[in-house]
């Protein structure tokens, strides 16, 4: 039994076909520039690479691909499932849901907590529901896992009417990932998830930090948006809330404008004056380029700082887990995040460690000091995991939506 899984973005549609039990893929692939006329899909197929042009440039047309792809490969009849990437299911969702119209307009309402990604999100939805008409879709949540953080960690400390009225509070968001890895890293150490503390980090273009106490998070650097926490790609992270007025009146910006230059010009970016990207940032701080080193020392100095005030969320820590672009590749950053963890008894081994990249994973500690592991993050197999887990709750009379 396969299952469709979907990421729709406002131009584009990551899509993958899993087996849940087996973790096989039977296509993969990106629909890219939807909504320009050069639009195009590429299908990742058993057989090799292929790209087709969508001129109409619309979900509709990425899906016919999708669909037409599943004929070539005889699979379509054994798709039992459509399961998506929602990024904002606000403190209604804890848990993944079956789309129904009701939950729908739960995510619709959600909008105003994510007015870039889940306007994106319900059209792919409707456009898969058009497009897959028999078969059950299931929303799997961004957010949703990180609903079991208590409120002494996801309340801001600022007037009750904005929570109460807003919905102003910490949601935190890569849930999907810290989740997988969490539970990946409880069968690598060999010991229950119920049992462990974790800190996990996934580091890709966004990064954030959670703090995972019994396989549930308990704090996460991320928070109302995804702009709170640690140096990224393009994100500032944490900066003072005062920022805003003063750069604003300093030079003249809107208040859009500076919160579109902490999302898109900041970051690894803005410290660097050169590169969004680690891997060229590490090159070029190797050549002497003093941006680059600042930004990747930075980079370090933020996360270990976060990964640090994790082990208040959790009182003990039982292992350092990093994922994402850069925690699967990076050696050169998780050793000095290592280094720095140094007040937690962390340590790096600097061969188990070297080795770690390019898909490898597994402990890159020493022996004897607290556990730290690489783990791939497999975001797709954890929403098909999930819609399967729905459907089966459903099977089973349970039903529940939230
Ligand atoms: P996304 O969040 O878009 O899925 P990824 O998880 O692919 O992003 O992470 C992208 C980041 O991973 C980039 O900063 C990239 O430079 C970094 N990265 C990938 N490979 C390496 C490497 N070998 N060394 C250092 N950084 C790497």
């Amino acid at each position: 039994m396969w299952t469709l899984v979907l990421n729709c973005g406002s131009s584009s549609v990551k899509f993958a076909l899993l087996d849940v039990r087996s973790g096989a893929v039977g296509l993969s692939g990106l629909a890219e520039r939807l909504g320009s006329g050069d639009a195009s899909a590429r299908l990742d197929l058993p057989g090799g690479r292929r790209s087709v042009a969508l001129p109409g440039g619309t979900y509709a047309e990425a899906f016919a691909v999708i669909a037409g792809a599943l004929d070539e490969l005889g699979v379509r009849g054994d798709v039992g499932a459509v399961g998506h990437r929602v990024v904002h299911g606000g403190e209604r969702f804890s848990v993944p849901a079956l789309i129904t119209p009701e939950v729908l307009d739960a995510v619709r309402a959600c909008v105003p907590l994510a007015p870039l990604h889940n306007p994106a999100n319900i059209a792919g939805i409707e456009a898969a529901r058009a497009a897959f008409p028999h078969l059950p879709q299931v929303a799997v949540f961004d957010t949703a896992f990180h609903q079991s953080m208590p409120e002494v960690a996801f309340r801001y400390a600022v007037p009750e009417a904005w929570y109460r009225q807003h919905g102003v509070r910490r949601y935190g968001f890569h849930g999907t990932s810290h989740a997988f890895v969490a539970a990946e890293a409880a069968q690598v150490l060999g010991r229950p998830l119920e049992d462990l503390n974790l800190v996990t980090a996934h580091l890709g273009n966004g990064c954030s930090v959670c703090a995972v106490a019994g396989g549930r998070s308990v704090d996460t650097s991320m928070g109302l948006t995804p702009l709170e926490g640690l140096v990224m790609g393009t994100r500032s992270g944490d900066v003072d809330p005062g920022l805003h007025d003063f750069i604003a009146r300093q030079a003249g910006l809107s208040l859009s404008e500076v919160t579109a230059a902490l999302n898109r010009e900041s970051g690894l970016l803005g410290l660097s004056g050169l590169s969004n990207d680690m891997r060229e940032l590490e090159e070029a701080a190797a050549r002497g380029h003093a941006g680059a080193r600042l930004a990747v020392e930075a980079f370090v100095y933020r996360l270990a700082k976060q990964m640090a005030g994790m082990a208040v969320a959790l009182g003990r820590v039982d292992a350092l887990v990093f994922t994402g672009g850069i925690g699967e590749n990076s050696a050169a950053v998780r050793g000095a995040v290592l280094a720095r963890l140094g007040v937690l008894g962390a340590a790096v081994d600097p061969a188990l460690n070297a080795r770690a990249v390019r898909g490898e994973s597994g402990r890159i500690s020493p022996e004897g000091s607290p556990p730290a592991l690489v783990i791939n993050t497999n975001e797709e197999l954890m929403i098909a995991r999930q819609t399967q887990d729905v459907l089966a709750g459903q099977a089973q009379g349970q039903g529940g939506t939230a």
